[in-house]
């Protein structure tokens, strides 16, 4: 990583450079990338393989932004087992033929050939054991050896900045103008504003035709109703194993309360599948069948009192807002069949409405988006207009947690590379 220089400058000040030069002139180019990150510098170091002049340009002061913050800043760049039933959309399919191109071993190869150490963590989620950063640097690199341009602080405000003629595409950005025979838009979701995320993608989207799948925040902590609130408040901290599930999705993850709702993974995955309005079920001890178990334990030691015999099993606070103190203080002789039904009820299908989510200041990604029906599944090409392309996240595919998100977008920024 040392000595490595972008445009004369060490790649990492580069990144940090404040005030780029401002262009004015009308600039030509083969590819314009809209959004270096994940998807849009995987592709432009594609095309740029490919003989293909590339200019990629952010809004940002920084490439990245979203790569050096995730995964608490190790990154989960892949997932050992990424297939599509990892992922959401409106079209199923549609996300196969990237991910099979270009798979999760592709990207794994690459790390390990630039001598960036990972490790797997459960599920088959593989981090960088050092920094996030060092997966920027692969991207970065990548581009820089070939001849990417990379313009940061320019900025797309309005999808009419862009049009269409017989020349190609004619881009008006904050810092000038762009021609280009081919434009890549891979500006994102709308997930974490302050890491300047924009709508412009689905906006480009609509003024080209495309229809937008609706977009809400996934893999998002979801808050509480006023009296749950209240009454769960004292809980905040605790992490149990747990399943949380809808009539769409199960996940058999880690819960945890905070002071603001719910959250951990089991939420942030169901987050992606529940909607507004929607209960959500919640098992407390997902590796028991608990009414047989309770029956049993009776016959075996009746006198034991049900908190007595529930303590090693669940924190005492997540207990008591569970379950009457009554039964929790009565022997299990004393309780008959019908009372332990019911605790075990309370603790294996706790049905809870939440009152929302955190929304998009906090959600990782955005479900839905640009509708895949109207692009090519094997090069993100528009149907509507040749030579634009969508990439990444701003697409209607989304990945659960776990590193599938990045392989979308490593996915699909490969596949449109081989072809913009
Ligand atoms: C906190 C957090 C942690 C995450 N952790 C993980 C993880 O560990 N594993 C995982 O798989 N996924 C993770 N994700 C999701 C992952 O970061 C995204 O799915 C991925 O970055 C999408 O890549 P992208 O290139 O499509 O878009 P983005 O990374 O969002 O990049 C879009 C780019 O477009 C630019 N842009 C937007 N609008 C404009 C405009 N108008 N003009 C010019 N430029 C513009 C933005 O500045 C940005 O650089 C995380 C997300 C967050 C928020």
């Amino acid at each position: 990583m040392h000595g490595l220089r972008f445009r004369g400058m060490p790649v990492r000040s580069w990144r940090k450079r404040k005030h780029p030069r401002i262009i004015r002139a009308m600039i030509s180019c083969d590819v314009l990338i809209l959004g270096a990150s994940a998807s849009g510098l995987l592709c432009a170091a594609e095309a740029a393989k490919r003989g293909r002049r590339v200019i990629v340009i952010d809004h940002a002061k920084q490439a990245g932004m979203k790569i050096l913050m995730s995964g608490g800043g190790r990154c989960n760049f892949t997932n050992l087992e990424v297939s599509a039933e990892h992922y959401l959309s409106d079209n199923p399919h549609f996300c196969k033929s990237a991910l099979s191109r270009f798979t999760q071993w592709d990207f794994i190869a690459r790390v390990s050939a630039r001598g960036i150490e990972w490790e797997e963590r459960r599920h088959g989620q593989l981090f960088c054991r050092d920094s996030a950063e060092q997966i920027l640097d692969l991207l970065l690199e990548d581009c820089e050896q070939q001849g990417v341009e990379i313009r940061l602080n320019t900025a797309i405000a309005e999808a009419s900045d862009i049009r269409h003629g017989p020349q190609g595409f004619d881009i008006a950005s904050s810092r000038g103008r762009f021609r280009s025979r081919s434009l890549v838009v891979a500006s994102g979701g709308l997930s974490f504003p302050r890491v300047c995320a924009s709508p412009i993608g689905y906006r480009i989207a609509e003024a080209f035709g495309h229809a937008i799948v609706p977009t809400r925040p996934g893999l998002v902590p979801l808050t509480l109703q006023p009296e749950d609130k209240r009454r769960l408040a004292p809980l905040s901290g605790i992490a149990v194993d747990s399943r949380v599930e809808n009539e769409r999705a199960g996940f058999h993850e880690n819960l945890l309360f905070t002071h603001r709702g719910l959250s951990g993974p089991a939420i942030l995955q169901i987050s992606s599948w529940w909607r507004p309005g929607e209960a959500i079920d919640i098992d407390l001890l997902p590796e028991l069948d608990l009414l047989p178990w309770l029956l049993e334990q009776r016959e075996r030691q009746p006198a034991t009192r049900l908190r007595n015999l529930l303590h090693g099993l669940l924190p005492k606070r997540l207990l008591e807002t569970r379950i009457d103190e009554r039964d929790l203080n009565r022997p299990l002789q004393e309780q008959g069949r019908a009372s332990l039904q019911r605790i075990a009820q309370q603790l294996q299908h706790w049905n809870l409405r939440p009152g929302g989510s955190e929304g998009y200041r906090t959600a990782e990604v955005t479900v839905g988006g640009v509708d895949t029906r109207e692009l090519s599944s094997r090069t993100l090409e528009s149907r509507r207009q040749p030579g634009l392309y969508f990439i990444g996240e701003v697409v209607d595919v989304t990945g659960w947690l776990g590193g599938y998100n990045f392989q979308w977008a490593w996915s699909s920024g490969w596949a449109a590379g081989q072809a913009c």
